[in-house]
């Protein structure tokens, strides 16, 4: 039985326009379920869009629009930009579909039933913007949002609650059981710290005051709160509490399925505390980690419109490929801390990675077998020198790197191993110097063992790569002349099994880029939507 991975992305808000910070978090959770794929996992990845909220209400009323029609433009919009950067997600929740409703409502009235809500009444400091209130201490004597800073206005409205306490215990044995529940783990201490220990209080789960949401069978007049709704979604998309829900019983309900929420910074409150509270509510299993990315910052901080930092996506993609923009997300940013943009390191990161280091050694290769071995790969089976084993015993070791670093979702260093390997096999190059092999007649076998090994360890990193370069490895393919049957994980990660096919001369994988002139594009398209906005 193949083993089950379980994977999703925040829903996101779909108040703007989707730009590059939003594609990051999206792109990383592709590249990781492609490598899960590649490597025989049952994988399900969801993303999705969180389509409910009273800010949501008030920018369609802005726009003269309705709440639905102001979502529904909205969502083509992310499911455009989806397919610009070549996400294989398997769902794509919306949080006004009938599906998700069916679920929050059987979820709520089995809260009431068993006495996990009760009706009360809240009254607090609320911020519009996260759409969560807050308590006098947390407003300070300033009175602004503890999360975004921003001015929060005291309200009161009839409300349910969730029982928060009656779970407490259960979560701190969860944090103690489950060290890597919270990835990076320093985010588990800001936790207990600044919400559980100066105690956690009851969570209003329904809101009155506005009516863009789930309501409540139970209560007219009241609608679910944004949060449990949202929550939810990671369930409702495999049909829990729906008629068929044979994927929530194979990718959650199994114990053997590895379940893995990535999410960004200032949503880990709800996700690594109210979030397992309402599983345990319904006696539900809890994720295996919430794994919490950095951001992707420019210069000036935040990618934000309102800076004119914004890099729209698709003209960086029609500009540089797809395959490049994914590769500088995964190897530039170390999945799990901040980054920094820049367009120079942008520019210089492809050229020396792509260009230099990968694209080279493929071009050299296939020149260096159509000219020794009119273009077939040797079928070498005899003695190995030194710099044989060692670039054989690279790629081996290389192969179980990949594994275990990815596993553990430490994704920049996993390909940052597959890169060491391109690296080692270039230098293999130099220090077998073919070329000085083909003058010597006595050195044939070497130097047949030299474009076998060669041919082999590009074949293994093509395969490791091909989570990010979702259409050059392809190409690397077709150059090593390996054909259909082959194009698999578990051929290639045999190294050796190369041998007999014929190369095929191809085009440059990654063309030089000009250092001068693309700092240049990009720095214009950052300017772009700022003259317009002015405009
Ligand atoms: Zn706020």
């Amino acid at each position: 039985m193949s083993k089950k991975f379980y994977i999703t992305t925040p829903i996101y808000y779909p108040s703007a326009s989707p730009h590059l910070g939003h594609a990051y978090c999206t792109t990383m959770c592709d590249i990781i379920a492609r490598g899960k794929r590649m490597r025989g996992f049952e994988t399900y990845f969801l993303t999705g869009l969180d389509e409910h909220g009273e800010k949501i209400q008030e920018n369609a009323e802005a726009k003269g629009v309705t709440p639905q029609e102001f979502v529904d433009e909205v969502a083509v919009k992310f499911t455009s930009l989806w397919k610009t950067m070549g996400i294989s997600n398997d769902d794509f929740i919306r949080t006004t579909q009938p599906r998700h409703y069916e679920t929050v409502k059987k979820i709520f009235s089995s809260f009431i039933k068993n006495d996990d809500a009760y009706l009360g009444a809240y009254k607090g400091w609320y911020c519009v913007h996260e759409e969560s209130y807050w308590t006098e201490t947390q407003v300070g004597p300033e009175h602004v949002c503890p999360e975004c800073g921003r001015p929060v206005v005291e309200k009161e409205e009839p409300s349910y609650f969730f029982r928060c306490g009656k779970y407490v215990d259960e979560l701190l044995k969860l944090y103690d059981e489950n060290p890597t529940f919270i990835t990076p783990e320093g985010r588990k201490a800001e936790m207990v710290n600044n919400f559980i220990k100066p105690g956690l209080n009851d969570l209003c789960i329904t809101r009155t005051t506005f009516d863009w949401g789930i309501p409540v069978k139970e209560a007219e007049g009241h609608v679910i709160y944004v949060w449990l709704d949202a929550l939810t979604n990671y369930i409702s998309a495999l049909g829990y509490l729906q008629e068929d829900d044979s994927k929530f019983q194979k990718f959650w309900n199994d114990p053997e399925s590895e379940i893995v929420h990535v999410i960004g910074a200032d949503i880990t409150r709800f996700h690594t505390i109210y979030w397992p509270m309402f599983l345990k509510a319904l006696n539900l299993r809890e994720p295996n980690r919430v794994f919490v990315h950095g951001l992707m910052m420019m210069k000036d901080g935040k990618m934000s419109k309102s800076k004119g930092n914004v890099i729209p996506v698709p003209p960086l993609v029609d500009r540089f490929g797809v395959d490049a923009v994914r590769y500088y997300l995964a190897r530039e940013i170390i999945f799990g801390q901040d980054g920094q943009f820049t367009p120079e390191q942008f520019v210089e990161r492809l050229n020396a990675d792509l260009a230099n280091n990968l694209g080279n050694l493929l071009n050299r290769s296939v020149s260096m077998i159509n000219k020794y071995f009119d273009g077939v790969i040797p079928e070498y089976k005899g003695e190995l020198n030194d710099l044989d084993k060692n670039l054989k015993e690279t790629a081996e070791k290389t192969i179980k790197a990949y594994e275990v670093l990815s596993d553990d979702l430490k994704v920049t260093e996993s390909y940052g191993a597959v890169m060491d390997l391109v690296s080692a096999a270039n230098k293999y190059i130099e220090e077998s110097a073919p070329w000085a092999l083909a003058k010597d007649p006595s050195k044939a076998e070497e130097l047949a063992s030299c474009m076998s090994h060669l041919a082999n360890a590009i074949f293994v990193a093509g395969m490791l790569l091909s989570p990010i370069l979702v259409t050059k490895s392809e190409k690397i393919f077709d150059q090593l002349g390996v054909d259909a049957s082959m194009r698999n994980y578990e051929t290639a990660t045999k190294f050796g099994v190369l041998g007999g096919q014929k190369v095929v001369k191809g085009d440059q994988l990654f063309p030089r880029l000009d250092v001068e002139a693309e700092v240049q594009f990009i720095k214009d398209l950052m300017a772009a939507p700022k003259e317009k906005a002015a405009a």
